[in-house]
């Protein structure tokens, strides 16, 4: 069988682009070396934040207002989603991310309220603002439960029809004069088209261009536990980040016995081969957020109770790759923020690989080196 589109790698990106082609009527597999969810990619550890006031770049807000929709769509499927809890992010007002916060929501009119450090007191009394900082508050955000998310994309897929090939890994890619050969061990399988959403192993299927700007990086993240009768905001619910001159640090509401989940918004050490690093995590990982917690929280204990090693692929210019590229489109180097926008990446992959273009204004996330 010669397939429409062959998807590599099932995790955030290539589960919504198998979604997508299935449901618009392609002949899709999706392949995986493991079974989805795993712990050994990008895509684990509970939650991810999704929020629209973009700092990184404005110009994909209207990116992220097609995933808002797409998540909701998605959301009919069993288990939940997205939680809109709402975001607060706290900091001096002249820093470049409150600043992007700030541009990103007046420039596409969305809705945030900016709070004096004596009202973010009163409103988030688990936490400790300095004199002159200011809390923005996004109401519209909140995070999304990565297992359900990309279980929901993934077992919807297979309902409309798409082949779904786990634990197998594609060892190679060739092109030919219709399309393309994947090899995984002695079998071979053929599509019209391919979907490289690899994550932090893209790098090794895709051609030798794209080496030396997918760059992956081993990133921590940890759990602490609550202090009893400490609230952190109305009903303990609120995502929380502090932009601090010591980094980006942020935090999500206790969903599980593991405590409140932490991380540090940093690429850690550079990983030369994503199938077999060390994980094990350090005291200089670990300290930043302990000593965040000190400085800044009354509600959690800095005692970690769990940890987690996840992997971010960095561009240089810490924006993503959605390009169509010779028959195959490339999902890559997410940079450590590409989560929220899976569903929106999901339907552009489609366009991709069906037409070779696509509506959306991805122009800014073509390879550009
Ligand atoms: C600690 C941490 C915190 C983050 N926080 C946020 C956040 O708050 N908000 C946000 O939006 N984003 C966040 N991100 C970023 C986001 O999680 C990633 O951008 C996203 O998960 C990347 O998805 P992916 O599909 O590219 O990679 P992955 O989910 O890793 O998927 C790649 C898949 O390809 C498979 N694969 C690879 N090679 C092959 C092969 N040859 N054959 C078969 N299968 C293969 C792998 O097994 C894997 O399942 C965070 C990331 C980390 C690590």
């Amino acid at each position: 069988m010669v397939f429409d589109v062959a998807v590599i790698g099932a995790g955030a990106m290539g589960g919504a682009a198998a979604y997508h082609l299935a449901k618009s009527g392609a002949n899709v597999a999706v392949f995986d070396q493991f079974t989805v969810p795993h712990d050994r990619g990008s895509s684990h550890a509970e939650t991810r934040l999704i929020r629209q006031a973009y700092f990184e770049n404005p110009n994909y807000v209207p990116l992220l207002k097609r995933a808002y929709e797409l998540w909701t769509e998605l959301e009919d499927t069993p288990g939940q989603l997205f939680v809109k809890n709402g975001l607060f992010v706290a900091g001096q007002k002249d820093r470049t991310i409150m600043q992007g916060i700030l541009d990103s929501s007046k420039q596409h009119r969305i809705p945030v309220e900016v709070l004096s450090s004596l009202d973010a007191k009163n409103r988030f009394p688990g936490f400790r603002f300095a004199d002159n900082d200011v809390c923005i508050f996004e109401r519209n955000a909140g995070y999304l439960l990565v297992d359900n998310c990309l279980l929901a994309h993934l077992t919807n897929a297979e309902k409309l029809g798409a082949t779904v090939r786990q634990k197998t890994i594609v060892d190679s890619l060739s092109k030919t004069s219709d399309g393309f050969i994947l090899k995984s061990g002695n079998t071979e399988f053929k599509a019209k088209k391919v979907v490289i959403s690899a994550g932090a192993w893209a790098a090794n299927l895709l051609p030798g261009k794209y080496k030396p700007v997918l760059s992956p990086h081993r990133v921590p993240l940890f759990w602490f536990p609550r202090i009893a009768d400490r609230p952190s905001s109305e009903g303990n619910t609120t995502c929380f980040a502090f932009d601090l001159a010591e980094g980006f640090f942020y935090g999500f509401p206790q969903l599980s016995s593991d405590g409140v989940k932490m991380g540090l918004h940093k690429p850690g050490m550079k990983i030369i081969n994503p199938s077999a690093f060390n994980r094990e995590l350090a005291d200089d990982e670990r300290n930043p957020v302990k000593d965040f917690i000190k400085a800044k929280l009354t509600f959690v204990r800095p005692t970690i109770t769990k940890e987690a090693t996840c992997i971010y692929t960095m561009t240089p210019d810490e924006n993503f790759i959605v390009d169509e590229d010779d028959g195959m489109v490339i999902l890559a180097g997410f940079s450590g923020h590409g989560f929220k926008f899976a569903s929106v990446i999901g339907e552009i992959a489609k366009d991709l690989a069906l037409t070779g273009k696509t509506k959306h204004p991805t122009d800014f996330l073509r390879f550009r080196w």
